[in-house]
Protein backbone atom coordinates (compact mmCIF):
# COMPACT_ATOMS: atom_id res chain seq x y z
CA UNK A 1 0.00 0.00 0.00
CA UNK A 2 0.69 3.69 -0.89
CA UNK A 3 2.44 5.71 1.78
CA UNK A 4 -0.27 7.68 4.04
CA UNK A 5 0.49 11.46 3.60
CA UNK A 6 -0.75 14.56 5.58
CA UNK A 7 -1.75 17.96 4.29
CA UNK A 8 -1.74 21.63 6.23
CA UNK A 9 -2.86 24.37 4.54
CA UNK A 10 -1.09 27.76 5.70
CA UNK A 11 1.01 25.87 7.41
CA UNK A 12 4.02 28.52 7.30
CA UNK A 13 3.01 30.24 11.00
CA UNK A 14 0.20 30.86 13.85
CA UNK A 15 -1.69 27.65 14.20
CA UNK A 16 -1.11 25.82 11.15
CA UNK A 17 2.53 25.38 11.86
CA UNK A 18 1.57 23.98 15.30
CA UNK A 19 -0.53 21.58 13.89
CA UNK A 20 2.63 20.05 11.71
CA UNK A 21 4.73 20.02 15.01
CA UNK A 22 1.75 18.49 16.71
CA UNK A 23 1.34 15.91 13.67
CA UNK A 24 5.01 14.76 14.31
CA UNK A 25 4.97 14.41 17.39
CA UNK A 26 1.85 12.57 17.50
CA UNK A 27 4.16 10.07 15.28
CA UNK A 28 1.80 10.46 12.22
CA UNK A 29 2.19 7.04 10.01
CA UNK A 30 3.04 8.81 6.88
CA UNK A 31 4.50 12.16 5.41
CA UNK A 32 3.37 15.33 5.97
CA UNK A 33 3.05 17.92 3.80
CA UNK A 34 3.16 21.78 5.09
CA UNK A 35 1.83 23.82 2.47
CA UNK A 36 2.19 27.86 2.33
CA UNK A 37 1.50 30.71 -0.76
CA UNK A 38 5.04 31.97 0.05
CA UNK A 39 7.47 29.24 -1.00
CA UNK A 40 9.70 31.39 0.95
CA UNK A 41 8.23 31.54 4.33
CA UNK A 42 6.87 27.73 3.75
CA UNK A 43 10.50 26.48 3.32
CA UNK A 44 11.77 28.53 6.32
CA UNK A 45 9.50 26.64 8.48
CA UNK A 46 10.18 23.49 6.91
CA UNK A 47 13.84 24.20 7.73
CA UNK A 48 12.69 25.26 11.37
CA UNK A 49 11.19 21.75 11.88
CA UNK A 50 13.91 20.02 10.75
CA UNK A 51 16.35 21.54 12.90
CA UNK A 52 13.57 20.23 16.00
CA UNK A 53 13.75 17.07 14.28
CA UNK A 54 10.82 16.48 12.55
CA UNK A 55 11.02 15.43 8.86
CA UNK A 56 8.33 17.88 7.22
CA UNK A 57 8.04 18.57 3.30
CA UNK A 58 7.33 21.45 1.59
CA UNK A 59 4.17 22.47 -1.00
CA UNK A 60 3.01 25.82 -2.65
CA UNK A 61 -0.51 26.30 -1.92
CA UNK A 62 -2.54 29.51 -2.48
CA UNK A 63 -6.25 29.02 -1.62
CA UNK A 64 -7.17 32.07 -3.82
CA UNK A 65 -5.25 30.01 -6.99
CA UNK A 66 -7.36 27.35 -8.10
CA UNK A 67 -4.87 26.49 -10.29
CA UNK A 68 -2.33 25.90 -7.14
CA UNK A 69 -4.76 23.40 -5.35
CA UNK A 70 -4.71 21.49 -9.38
CA UNK A 71 -1.00 21.44 -8.93
CA UNK A 72 -0.90 20.12 -5.16
CA UNK A 73 -4.15 17.58 -6.72
CA UNK A 74 -1.06 15.98 -9.13
CA UNK A 75 1.71 15.87 -6.93
CA UNK A 76 -0.20 14.17 -4.08
CA UNK A 77 -1.84 11.64 -7.04
CA UNK A 78 1.47 11.17 -9.07
CA UNK A 79 3.69 10.55 -5.63
CA UNK A 80 1.41 8.95 -2.76
CA UNK A 81 -1.92 7.87 -5.11
CA UNK A 82 -4.14 9.67 -2.49
CA UNK A 83 -4.39 11.45 0.82
CA UNK A 84 -5.06 10.48 4.00
CA UNK A 85 -5.59 13.70 6.25
CA UNK A 86 -5.99 17.10 5.42
CA UNK A 87 -6.63 20.04 7.05
CA UNK A 88 -7.85 23.35 6.19
CA UNK A 89 -6.22 25.68 8.25
CA UNK A 90 -5.47 28.87 5.67
CA UNK A 91 -7.38 31.88 6.61
CA UNK A 92 -7.30 36.01 7.37
CA UNK A 93 -9.14 38.45 8.79
CA UNK A 94 -8.97 42.24 9.05
CA UNK A 95 -7.51 43.85 11.63
CA UNK A 96 -10.68 46.01 13.26
CA UNK A 97 -9.02 49.12 12.40
CA UNK A 98 -8.57 48.26 9.07
CA UNK A 99 -9.73 50.81 6.81
CA UNK A 100 -11.05 49.19 3.86
CA UNK A 101 -14.48 49.45 2.76
CA UNK A 102 -16.83 47.00 4.28
CA UNK A 103 -17.62 45.64 0.72
CA UNK A 104 -14.17 45.24 0.42
CA UNK A 105 -13.58 43.29 3.39
CA UNK A 106 -16.19 40.94 2.80
CA UNK A 107 -15.14 40.11 -0.68
CA UNK A 108 -11.31 39.24 0.24
CA UNK A 109 -12.14 37.42 3.07
CA UNK A 110 -14.82 35.31 1.52
CA UNK A 111 -12.68 34.79 -1.30
CA UNK A 112 -10.19 33.34 1.13
CA UNK A 113 -11.89 31.74 3.67
CA UNK A 114 -14.36 30.27 2.09
CA UNK A 115 -14.18 30.18 -1.93
CA UNK A 116 -10.10 29.20 -1.83
CA UNK A 117 -11.56 26.36 1.42
CA UNK A 118 -14.03 25.29 -1.27
CA UNK A 119 -11.84 24.95 -4.07
CA UNK A 120 -8.79 22.91 -2.37
CA UNK A 121 -11.65 20.51 -1.09
CA UNK A 122 -12.83 20.05 -4.73
CA UNK A 123 -9.40 19.89 -5.62
CA UNK A 124 -8.21 16.97 -3.03
CA UNK A 125 -11.33 15.41 -1.79
CA UNK A 126 -11.49 13.29 -4.80
CA UNK A 127 -8.14 12.10 -3.73
CA UNK A 128 -9.30 10.90 -0.64
CA UNK A 129 -8.33 7.39 1.09
CA UNK A 130 -10.71 5.41 2.53
CA UNK A 131 -10.40 5.80 6.62
CA UNK A 132 -9.08 9.51 5.60
CA UNK A 133 -9.77 12.49 8.27
CA UNK A 134 -10.66 16.08 6.82
CA UNK A 135 -10.42 18.55 9.04
CA UNK A 136 -11.57 22.61 8.48
CA UNK A 137 -10.78 25.25 10.56
CA UNK A 138 -13.50 27.47 11.58
CA UNK A 139 -13.80 29.34 14.32
CA UNK A 140 -16.54 29.65 17.36
CA UNK A 141 -17.31 33.50 15.66
CA UNK A 142 -19.13 31.68 13.16
CA UNK A 143 -21.81 30.29 15.57
CA UNK A 144 -21.98 33.77 16.81
CA UNK A 145 -22.53 35.27 13.80
CA UNK A 146 -25.02 32.57 12.86
CA UNK A 147 -27.21 33.72 16.18
CA UNK A 148 -27.43 37.33 14.87
CA UNK A 149 -28.69 36.25 11.74
CA UNK A 150 -32.13 36.74 10.74
CA UNK A 151 -34.33 33.81 11.49
CA UNK A 152 -34.42 32.89 7.86
CA UNK A 153 -31.08 33.00 6.91
CA UNK A 154 -30.58 31.22 10.10
CA UNK A 155 -33.23 28.68 9.06
CA UNK A 156 -31.74 28.19 6.13
CA UNK A 157 -27.95 27.60 7.48
CA UNK A 158 -29.41 25.13 9.55
CA UNK A 159 -31.18 23.73 6.85
CA UNK A 160 -29.76 20.05 6.84
CA UNK A 161 -30.94 19.85 3.19
CA UNK A 162 -29.05 23.13 1.75
CA UNK A 163 -27.01 22.41 -0.71
CA UNK A 164 -23.44 23.25 -1.32
CA UNK A 165 -24.87 25.35 -4.78
CA UNK A 166 -27.46 27.21 -2.33
CA UNK A 167 -24.57 28.10 0.19
CA UNK A 168 -22.31 29.54 -2.24
CA UNK A 169 -25.44 31.71 -3.09
CA UNK A 170 -25.65 32.76 0.26
CA UNK A 171 -21.87 33.44 0.51
CA UNK A 172 -22.18 35.59 -2.59
CA UNK A 173 -25.63 37.57 -2.03
CA UNK A 174 -23.66 38.33 1.61
CA UNK A 175 -20.99 39.51 -0.62
CA UNK A 176 -22.85 41.87 -2.69
CA UNK A 177 -25.52 42.87 0.06
CA UNK A 178 -22.04 44.13 1.63
CA UNK A 179 -20.89 46.19 -1.14
CA UNK A 180 -24.71 47.64 -1.23
CA UNK A 181 -23.69 48.45 2.29
CA UNK A 182 -27.71 46.88 3.29
CA UNK A 183 -26.21 43.30 4.73
CA UNK A 184 -27.78 44.49 7.44
CA UNK A 185 -30.95 45.17 6.12
CA UNK A 186 -30.84 41.77 4.54
CA UNK A 187 -30.64 40.09 8.09
CA UNK A 188 -26.71 39.59 7.87
CA UNK A 189 -24.52 39.91 10.64
CA UNK A 190 -22.36 42.57 10.46
CA UNK A 191 -19.13 40.77 10.19
CA UNK A 192 -17.30 39.51 7.47
CA UNK A 193 -15.13 37.02 9.25
CA UNK A 194 -17.46 35.81 10.69
CA UNK A 195 -20.15 35.15 7.94
CA UNK A 196 -17.30 33.10 5.86
CA UNK A 197 -16.89 31.21 8.76
CA UNK A 198 -20.70 30.39 8.98
CA UNK A 199 -19.88 29.72 5.36
CA UNK A 200 -17.04 27.27 6.86
CA UNK A 201 -18.92 25.27 9.04
CA UNK A 202 -21.94 24.87 6.79
CA UNK A 203 -19.91 23.54 4.02
CA UNK A 204 -17.95 20.84 6.97
CA UNK A 205 -21.57 19.63 7.45
CA UNK A 206 -22.56 19.33 3.52
CA UNK A 207 -19.19 18.16 2.32
CA UNK A 208 -19.99 15.11 5.33
CA UNK A 209 -23.12 14.55 3.96
CA UNK A 210 -21.96 13.87 0.44
CA UNK A 211 -19.23 11.61 2.03
CA UNK A 212 -21.55 9.60 3.36
CA UNK A 213 -23.82 9.30 0.27
CA UNK A 214 -21.16 8.51 -2.26
CA UNK A 215 -18.89 6.52 0.23
CA UNK A 216 -20.53 4.81 2.95
CA UNK A 217 -18.61 2.02 3.21
CA UNK A 218 -15.17 4.04 3.30
CA UNK A 219 -14.98 5.54 7.03
CA UNK A 220 -14.21 8.70 6.28
CA UNK A 221 -14.55 11.89 8.55
CA UNK A 222 -14.83 15.10 8.26
CA UNK A 223 -15.31 18.43 10.65
CA UNK A 224 -15.59 21.73 11.46
CA UNK A 225 -13.66 22.95 14.29
CA UNK A 226 -12.70 26.03 16.28
CA UNK A 227 -9.23 25.84 17.88
CA UNK A 228 -10.15 28.32 20.49
CA UNK A 229 -9.04 32.01 21.02
CA UNK A 230 -5.01 31.40 20.15
CA UNK A 231 -2.07 33.93 20.49
CA UNK A 232 -1.24 34.06 16.60
CA UNK A 233 -0.42 37.02 14.12
CA UNK A 234 -4.51 36.76 13.29
CA UNK A 235 -5.84 36.90 17.32
CA UNK A 236 -2.93 39.03 19.13
CA UNK A 237 -0.56 38.38 22.07
CA UNK A 238 -4.15 38.67 24.19
CA UNK A 239 -5.45 35.76 23.43
CA UNK A 240 -6.05 32.68 25.89
CA UNK A 241 -4.14 29.83 24.14
CA UNK A 242 -0.76 29.09 22.67
CA UNK A 243 -0.50 28.10 19.18
CA UNK A 244 0.04 24.31 20.42
CA UNK A 245 -2.62 24.54 22.37
CA UNK A 246 -4.80 25.67 19.23
CA UNK A 247 -3.70 22.51 17.74
CA UNK A 248 -4.96 20.12 19.88
CA UNK A 249 -8.57 19.91 18.46
CA UNK A 250 -7.43 20.14 14.88
CA UNK A 251 -4.78 16.72 15.60
CA UNK A 252 -7.56 15.29 17.65
CA UNK A 253 -10.20 15.20 14.76
CA UNK A 254 -6.82 14.66 12.30
CA UNK A 255 -6.11 11.82 14.02
CA UNK A 256 -9.74 10.08 14.99
CA UNK A 257 -8.85 6.11 14.90
CA UNK A 258 -9.91 3.59 12.29
CA UNK A 259 -13.49 2.31 12.92
CA UNK A 260 -14.50 5.98 14.12
CA UNK A 261 -17.62 6.83 13.30
CA UNK A 262 -18.19 10.56 14.70
CA UNK A 263 -17.96 12.99 14.74
CA UNK A 264 -18.65 13.54 11.61
CA UNK A 265 -20.28 17.05 9.84
CA UNK A 266 -19.72 18.57 13.33
CA UNK A 267 -18.56 21.85 14.18
CA UNK A 268 -15.77 20.78 16.94
CA UNK A 269 -14.64 22.87 19.98
CA UNK A 270 -12.35 21.59 22.63
CA UNK A 271 -12.73 18.18 21.41
CA UNK A 272 -16.29 18.83 21.74
CA UNK A 273 -19.59 18.96 19.24
CA UNK A 274 -20.90 21.94 19.68
CA UNK A 275 -24.69 22.49 19.21
CA UNK A 276 -25.45 24.59 15.70
P1 LIG B 1 -2.31 33.50 11.10
O1 LIG B 1 -2.64 34.82 10.51
O2 LIG B 1 -1.23 33.40 12.11
O3 LIG B 1 -1.99 32.43 9.95
C1 LIG B 1 -2.82 32.32 8.84
C2 LIG B 1 -2.16 31.40 7.84
O4 LIG B 1 -3.02 31.31 6.68
C3 LIG B 1 -0.82 31.95 7.34
O5 LIG B 1 0.06 30.88 7.09
C4 LIG B 1 -1.21 32.64 6.04
O6 LIG B 1 -0.14 32.79 5.10
C5 LIG B 1 -2.24 31.65 5.55
N1 LIG B 1 -3.01 32.19 4.44
C6 LIG B 1 -3.77 33.31 4.39
N2 LIG B 1 -4.27 33.48 3.16
C7 LIG B 1 -3.83 32.43 2.41
C8 LIG B 1 -3.99 32.04 1.07
N3 LIG B 1 -4.71 32.75 0.20
N4 LIG B 1 -3.40 30.90 0.64
C9 LIG B 1 -2.66 30.15 1.49
N5 LIG B 1 -2.45 30.49 2.77
C10 LIG B 1 -3.03 31.61 3.22
O7 LIG B 1 -3.69 32.97 11.70
P2 LIG B 1 -4.04 31.78 12.71
O8 LIG B 1 -2.93 30.80 12.77
O9 LIG B 1 -4.55 32.40 13.95
O10 LIG B 1 -5.29 31.15 11.97
C11 LIG B 1 -5.33 29.85 11.42
C12 LIG B 1 -6.79 29.46 11.23
O11 LIG B 1 -7.46 29.43 12.49
C13 LIG B 1 -7.57 30.47 10.37
O12 LIG B 1 -8.45 29.77 9.52
C14 LIG B 1 -8.33 31.29 11.40
O13 LIG B 1 -9.48 31.87 10.86
C15 LIG B 1 -8.64 30.22 12.43
N6 LIG B 1 -8.97 30.72 13.76
C16 LIG B 1 -8.03 31.40 14.50
C17 LIG B 1 -8.33 31.82 15.77
C18 LIG B 1 -7.33 32.52 16.64
O14 LIG B 1 -7.68 32.90 17.76
N7 LIG B 1 -6.09 32.70 16.20
C19 LIG B 1 -9.67 31.61 16.36
C20 LIG B 1 -10.56 30.84 15.52
C21 LIG B 1 -10.20 30.43 14.27
P3 LIG B 1 0.76 34.13 5.03
O15 LIG B 1 1.77 34.03 6.15
O16 LIG B 1 1.36 34.05 3.67
O17 LIG B 1 -0.18 35.29 5.22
Amino acid sequence: MSKKVAVVTGANKGIGLAIVRELCKAKFTGDVILTARNEKLGNEAVKMLKSEGFEVAYHHLDLCDQGSAKQLSNFLQKTYGGLDVLINNAGMAFKNDATEPFGEQAEVTMRTNFWGTLWVCHALLPLLRPNARVVNVSSFVSKKALDTCSPQLQAKFRDTELSEEELCLLMGQFVIAAQQGNHQAQGWPNTAYGTTKIGVTVLSRIQAHILTKTRAADGILLNACCPGWVRTDMAGPKALKSPEEGAQTPIYLALLPEGAKEPHGQLVWDKTVQEW
